[in-house]
C-alpha cells in the first residue's frame, strides 16, 4: 500500500471538493481502515533521520508544533512540490541563497 498520492484519499478528497461529504468520508475510512491492517506491525514512516521518535506520530508532530520551526520529515514531499510551483515564479533563483542543513541520518541511511 502506497500512502503518499493514494488513489482512494485522492478519490476522497475529489468527493469532499463537489460537497458530496458522506461519500468522502466513506472512502476516506476505507484509506484509514486499509492503512491501520496494512501498517498494524509494519514501519508506515519515511523519515531517514536518527530519531527516537521515529514512527511515533503523535510525539513528533507535538515536538513540531512545540518548535514551530518546520513541519515533520514526512510531510517535506508534499510541502516541496507546492514551493517548487512557487520557486519558479523566480526561476529557482532562491536556491542561489539557500543551503540545507546537514542532516543526522539513521545509521542504514548513511553513506559508507
Ligand atoms: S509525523 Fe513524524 S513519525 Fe509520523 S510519519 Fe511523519 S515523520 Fe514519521
Amino acid at each position: 500500500m502506497i500512502i503518499e498520492g493514494n488513489q482512494k484519499e485522492l478519490d476522497a478528497m475529489e468527493q469532499f471538493h463537489k460537497g458530496n461529504r458522506k461519500e468522502g468520508l466513506r472512502l476516506q475510512e476505507e484509506f484509514a481502515s486499509a492503512f491501520r491492517r496494512e501498517y498494524k506491525e509494519k514501519d508506515h514512516c519515511p523519515c531517514q533521520k536518527a530519531c527516537r521518535y521515529h514512527g511515533n506520530c503523535k510525539e513528533c508532530v507535538a515536538i513540531h508544533r512545540a518548535h514551530q520551526e518546520h513541519v515533520p520529515n514526512c510531510m517535506r514531499g508534499l510541502l516541496n512540490r507546492r514551493i517548487r510551483l512557487l520557486s519558479e515564479l523566480t526561476e529557482h533563483t532562491i536556491a542561489d541563497e539557500i543551503e540545507a542543513p546537514h542532516e543526522v541520518l539513521h545509521r542504514e541511511f548513511q553513506e559508507k
